[in-house]
């Protein structure tokens, strides 16, 4: 059945009510209408003829009283016309019997009347006055009397059905009103309730629909509407029902998809054994691998500030890795072990070295960071290991390796007997090679002390100039050697620095020594100082051979030598001259290219000028 057709099934009961009020109606009306025109035809008609007659017998008994005057041509003249009208209204009446009693009433009159003409008509055939008036008096009188009083009955007869039956036609007319408003009172009640029903049954699918969209649309892709029949909406809900299906289907089909690609890069970053930190542009925190929950206790769970409730020491570097990669200033490398921060945890602490890398969006933008703290604790115990080891080895070797110094000079100069010269040679060599040792032994012990955090440094006021001239002198002899220019230039705004001038000496003349030694025959090696802003800035450049890129960061390193450095050194030198320049409160480091030479550099800080009042 379609909706429109329901629709209008619905108005059907309305309709129908309508339609049997006004059947009722009518009917009733023409009862009604029925009633007073019976009234009219049965007992007004009688009445009418009941006055007549009454009115022509009144005639005609004047008629006779002329007679009876001697008027005699006037009075039959007068009887004559009345009598044909009275016997016509007599036939009328008894054609027009209705009421019950007027059947006798009427033959009553018709007897009486039968009666009243034949006595008029004796009455007529007297020949004198006195047997007229005689015969008026004795029969025609009372005859008379009778024809009249029986009119009279039939006449009292009709008015009162007429009576009787008005009445009774008002209270029929009451009761159709009544009637009549019970029927549209009923009507209208049931007609409405029928349609109200039909119109919500017919409308119910509709609700059924609508709820369903509305929860489709909060999400619920499950959702059907269940709308039977065959009509419009049941077609729409069948409609619906496919596309909440397509729906479904595709949100499974591309959620699925998601989930895995999510779960299998979730799982690639878990698998990685170091902590893995991922931000967006924003700095907003995305992701964390499981490493970086256990060790760092970073968990995106909880909301609020996450790295807040991280150990303060690894929230440093990783919001200072942050805000490198974010800044643009590309991928982020720490410059060396000594960057790892400790993490305390119940098996251990653990050492973590961080590097960050941006992550770059489909236009090249950076649109994140990843941070990776490597864990570095296991080399950094073998850095520990070997300082250790160091520091007890070159200990252990100082106070044998005096003696034995001292033991060769002794034999060397000949103080405990006289040797021969090819065994002074070899005792010159052997003490000279005793001093290398010697050298290295108090580098190592230099470095470990300086490790140990026990460099004491005794800062006193000099003047640059000095310091370099004290290492040029140091190293003027192996430059002579070699055929190297020493050369300086001190700038005159520089007029003092507050420094240790033993260790800064040391660093100093290790940096000249260095040039010599890779500078050939003929070249230069210079020292300058300069102001730089707030800084006193030493440089020492040499036009040597130039260090390798790859190597400029590795020099640093302890014992790293560069493959094909000349031999003598413990690749220590630049290893402490940095830790002493930083403990100076400064920065080391070297402008290079193979073939064009080296300049090492480091930076001071200015002292206050206290200007005496
Ligand atoms: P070493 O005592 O062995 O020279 P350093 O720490 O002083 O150790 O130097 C480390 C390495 O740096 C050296 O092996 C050398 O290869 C390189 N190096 C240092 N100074 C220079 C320089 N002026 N020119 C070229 N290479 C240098």
């Amino acid at each position: 059945m379609t909706l429109r057709l329901r629709l209008l099934l619905a108005q059907a009961p309305l309709a129908l009510a309508l339609v049997l009020v006004g059947v009722v109606a009518v009917i009733t009306l023409a009862r009604l209408g029925r009633s007073g025109q019976r009234i009219l035809q049965d007992n007004y008609r009688s009445v009418l003829a009941a006055q007549r007659m009454t009115e022509q017998l009144e005639r005609m008994d004047s008629a006779a009283l002329f007679i009876v005057a001697g008027e005699l041509e006037r009075g039959q003249a007068q009887q004559a016309a009345q009598r044909q009208g009275l016997e016509s209204e007599l036939r009328l009446q008894e054609s027009n019997v209705t009421e019950p009693g007027e059947a006798e009433s009427t033959h009553r009159l018709r007897v009486g009347w039968e009666r009243y003409q034949t006595a008029y008509d004796g009455f007529l055939t007297q020949s004198s006055e006195v047997e007229r008036k005689a015969v008026y008096f004795r029969s025609i009188e009372p005859a008379f009397r009778e024809v009249k009083d029986a009119a009279s009955a039939v006449l009292a007869l009709n008015q009162d059905a007429m009576v009787h039956k008005s009445e009774e036609l008002r209270r029929q007319s009451d009761r159709v009103n009544t009637l009549m408003v019970l029927a549209v009172l009923a009507a209208f009640g049931v007609g409405l309730f029928a349609s109200t029903t039909l119109t919500h049954r017919a409308l119910r699918p509709v609700s059924v629909l609508s709820q369903a969209v509305r929860r489709l649309g909060r999400g619920d892709y499950a959702v059907r509407a269940v709308v039977e029949g065959r009509d419009e909406i049941a077609q729409l809900g069948q409609d619906f029902n496919s596309m909440a299906e397509a729906l479904q289907q595709y949100r499974q089909s591309s959620l699925g998809e998601l989930l895995q690609a999510q779960a299998a890069s979730q799982a690639t970053i878990d698998s990685l054994p170091d902590p893995v930190v991922v931000f967006g542009a924003d700095g907003v925190l995305l992701n964390v691998n499981r490493s970086a929950e256990d060790v760092l206790k970073l968990s995106l769970e909880g909301g609020g500030d996450v790295l807040g409730r991280v150990v303060p020491e690894a929230r440093e570097v990783v919001e200072r890795v942050r805000g490198h990669v974010l800044g643009g200033k590309g991928a982020y490398q720490p410059r060396g072990y000594e960057e790892a921060v400790r993490v305390e945890l119940a098996e251990g602490d653990r050492w973590l070295l961080p590097r960050g890398s941006p992550v770059y969006g489909e236009t090249g933008e950076v649109v994140g960071a990843t941070v990776i703290l490597q864990d570095v604790t296991r080399l950094r115990r073998f850095d520990e290991l070997k300082n250790d080891l160091v520091a007890t080895v070159a200990h252990e070797f100082r106070t044998p390796l005096t003696s034995l110094r001292m033991a060769v000079h002794l034999v060397a100069e000949g103080m405990v007997g006289a040797v021969t010269e090819k065994q002074a040679d070899l005792l010159f060599a052997a003490r000279e090679d005793c001093e290398r040792l010697q050298g290295i032994v108090d580098d190592l012990l230099d470095l470990s002390r300086i490790q140990a955090g026990q460099l004491r440094l005794e800062v006193r006021r000099v003047s640059p100039a000095e310091l370099v001239d004290a290492a040029l002198d140091s190293q003027r002899a192996a430059a002579g050697e070699r055929g190297v220019r020493l050369a300086k230039q001190v700038g005159m705004d520089v007029e003092s620095v507050d420094v240790d001038p033993d260790r800064l000496g040391l660093v100093l003349g290790n940096l000249v020594g260095n040039g010599v030694k890779h500078t050939p025959a003929g070249g230069e090696v210079e020292v300058r100082v300069a102001r730089e802003g707030t800084r006193v800035r030493f440089e020492v450049r040499d036009t040597g051979e130039g260090i390798a890129p790859e190597q400029q960061g590795r020099i640093f390193e302890k014992f790293y030598r560069a493959p094909g450095a000349p031999v003598g050194g413990a690749g220590l030198g630049l290893s402490i001259a940095k830790e002493v320049v930083q403990a100076h409160g400064g920065e080391l480091g070297v402008v290079s290219a193979p073939g064009r030479g080296s300049t090492f550099w480091f930076t001071l800080p200015q002292p206050t000028v206290v200007e005496s009042a």
